[in-house]
């Protein structure tokens, strides 16, 4: 259990929630439409919540994305080819907002609403270890028991996520939900989840009260897997059946990974792994048939003494 008068953290003041970084993610875009039109449920009383609809042109058709990710153009010091992209400069004005929003800085935590045609039920993607993200998935499991966190932490790369303009914070990310589709319990779970979240932050502000797990799993990034391809660059096999569906399940050695057009198998080479974004929509565009990562056990009970 954490205990209260956590006096030495810094509070925050100001939380970005945002929806619709994915036009085709309807989940995230309806509840930033929402809430845009009415944040009540937003209000907190120790910091301002600023509401977002990252990317309405995107939405507009549909689309991921109108020119490139917008969700990979928050990274400044990357080399840019098709530097007109749409994205890259909403990117750009979406960073020159949260400036005067927010005070001359960046919030001090951020919320992205994401959905996933893979299994993943109720996740968060978390793209570093700070005590904050921490503390709150331990907090989120305590209400939800059916949460769980993949911390996205490649080496030597930065992604450019819209999350990375704060340390705190991550991506919410549930399904399984086709793109373009509304699917309600995904919608009010997600609405429930940014609703504990702030909530949290409260708590954060003036001492942290609530009973906590002493460990949480956290599913570690291990590295991506890609489907074999043919010479055209297309995939060569599925995702195999008995892989479909099986986010944060144990992968064994020998196990079906692929199912080829000619009924040919791809056994699991290596030790157990837990896979994650299982067959996502969005990733065959990005080389990424799952992602493997493994099952850390994180402990809660002596985070405090790390905060800062
Ligand atoms: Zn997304």
């Amino acid at each position: 259990m954490i205990e209260s008068g956590v006096s030495h953290i810094e509070k925050i003041r100001h939380v970005l929630v945002a929806g619709g970084t994915h036009g085709n993610e309807y989940t995230g875009a309806f509840l930033a439409r929402h809430w845009l039109s009415d944040d009540s449920s937003l209000k907190r009383d120790s910091f301002s919540t600023h509401v977002l609809f990252s990317n309405q042109e995107a939405f507009k058709i549909c689309k991921r994305y109108v020119d490139r990710d917008l969700n990979r153009s928050f990274n400044p010091s990357e080399t840019v080819s098709n530097n007109r992209a749409l994205e890259l400069s909403r990117a750009r004005d979406i960073e020159q907002w949260l400036l005067s929003a927010c005070g001359g800085g960046m919030p001090g935590a951020i919320f992205d609403l994401h959905s996933t045609t893979a299994n993943m039920g109720k996740s968060l993607v978390l793209t570093n270890r700070e005590p904050f993200n921490l503390l709150l998935l331990a907090y989120l499991r305590q209400r939800f028991a059916d949460v769980n966190a993949y911390l996205w932490e490649e080496p030597n790369s930065q992604p450019g996520f819209l999350n990375s303009l704060s340390s705190k914070g991550f991506a919410i990310e549930i399904g399984p939900v086709a793109n373009g589709v509304l699917h309600a319990e995904c919608v009010v779970n997600t609405a429930a989840l940014v609703h504990a979240c702030l909530d949290f932050i409260e708590e954060w502000n003036s001492g942290i009260n609530s009973p906590l797990p002493s460990r949480v799993p956290l599913y570690c990034f291990r590295r991506h897997v890609d489907y074999p391809r043919g010479s055209d660059n297309l995939p060569s096999a599925m995702v195999h059946p008995e892989l479909q569906n099986r986010d944060f399940q144990a992968l064994q050695p020998g196990e079906p990974v692929f199912l080829g057009f000619d009924g040919s198998v791809t056994l699991w080479e290596g030790d157990t792994v837990w896979p994650v974004f299982i067959n996502e929509a969005a990733y065959y565009e990005k080389g990424i048939a799952f992602t493997v990562t493994d099952k850390l056990d994180v402990e809660i009970s002596g985070l405090k003494s790390k905060l800062s």
